[in-house]
């Protein structure tokens, strides 16, 4: 297991520049492990780095430790509400740590900190190839200026009645209510963190997130669907004057005092019948 370290001294704060440096020590030093220390310019350009020297990258990396060949990290999840430890089998891998706590990890993994690797200076003027639409991207589900917040819960890619999963109905069910209403589109974190959503609901991502380590947004009135109702969304729902939910379960978090309304219903029937209502 080779380590390398590079204290990054001699990086600009330009990202064309210090993105080629970086990438060039990683590709030359022939390392498993590259460590950095996360000054401002390392975290600025490390990751366009790592990926340009096809090495994986972790950042805000706390402690670091090495056993036989495995080189094992800790790093903070959840706004420093869980402490992680893991390690990787990608090589290379490139491990930024707190700046403060550089040395220390340096000497843990047996590795003393290097200059750079001298790099010939990168090309800093942009070369535009074209023009392309910014609408070529498909239609933002995120409107803040919407008088309405639809939230989808993970609910949406379970089960149903007949022992199915119906990911196609649920996908059909929730663009054709955001695109005739245009309501703004939130998610639970359950369903955005979900592989399956992220295959078949591809009109939402991490940014449709509401939550306790989502989103705040400030709609007048929300309105969720096959979502728990947990602490976390009454959280980022903080800001929704009226809130509304349809649920199956008549006991679930929004029945707790967590909603004005809650309809116990099948959320799969009742958006059919508003979307054919909308004339979706
Ligand atoms: C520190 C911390 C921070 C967190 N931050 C966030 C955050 O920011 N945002 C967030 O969302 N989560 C957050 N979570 C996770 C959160 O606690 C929940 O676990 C998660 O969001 C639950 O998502 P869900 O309600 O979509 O799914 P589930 O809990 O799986 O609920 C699905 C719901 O769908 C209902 N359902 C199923 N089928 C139907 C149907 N046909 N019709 C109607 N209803 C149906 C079920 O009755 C169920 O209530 C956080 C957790 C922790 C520990």
């Amino acid at each position: 297991m080779l380590v390398k370290a590079y204290n990054c001294d001699t990086l600009s704060g330009t990202y064309a520049k210090d993105a080629a440096a970086l990438a060039n020590a990683v590709k030359t030093s022939g390392a498993d492990v590259v460590l950095l220390p996360g000054t401002s310019a390392v975290r600025r350009s490390a990751a366009g780095a790592a990926m340009r020297a096809g090495a994986e990258i972790d950042t805000n990396i706390v402690d670091a430790s090495l056993a036989g060949d495995a080189v094992t990290v800790q790093k903070w999840a959840y706004r420093q509400r869980i402490l992680t430890s893991f390690t990787r089998a990608a090589k290379p891998w490139v491990i930024v740590t707190d700046p403060s706590l550089f040395g220390e990890i340096c000497g843990k993994l047996g590795a003393s900190a290097e200059a750079l690797p001298a790099c010939a200076d990168a090309e800093t003027r942009t070369v535009q190839n074209g023009l392309e639409a910014a609408s070529g991207g498909g239609e933002s589900t995120i409107r803040p200026d919407a008088e309405l917040l639809f939230v989808a819960g993970a609910g949406w890619t379970k089960k149903q009645a007949d022992g199915a999963v119906h990911l196609d109905e649920a996908a059909k069910a929730i663009t054709g209510f955001i695109s005739k209403s245009g309501a703004s589109l939130g998610s639970s974190k359950s369903l955005v963190d979900m592989p399956e959503a992220a295959e078949k609901f591809t009109f939402m991502s991490h940014m449709n997130q509401v939550g306790q380590t989502g989103a705040t947004p400030r709609h007048k009135k929300g309105l969720s669907t096959c979502c728990h109702g947990e602490e976390p969304h009454v959280v980022g729902w903080r800001f929704i004057s009226e809130r509304r939910a349809v649920n199956l379960d008549a006991n679930c978090g929004w029945a707790q005092g967590k909603a004005d309304v809650l309809y116990v219903g099948d959320a799969f029937e009742v958006m059919e019948k508003v979307n054919a209502l909308l004339g979706a």
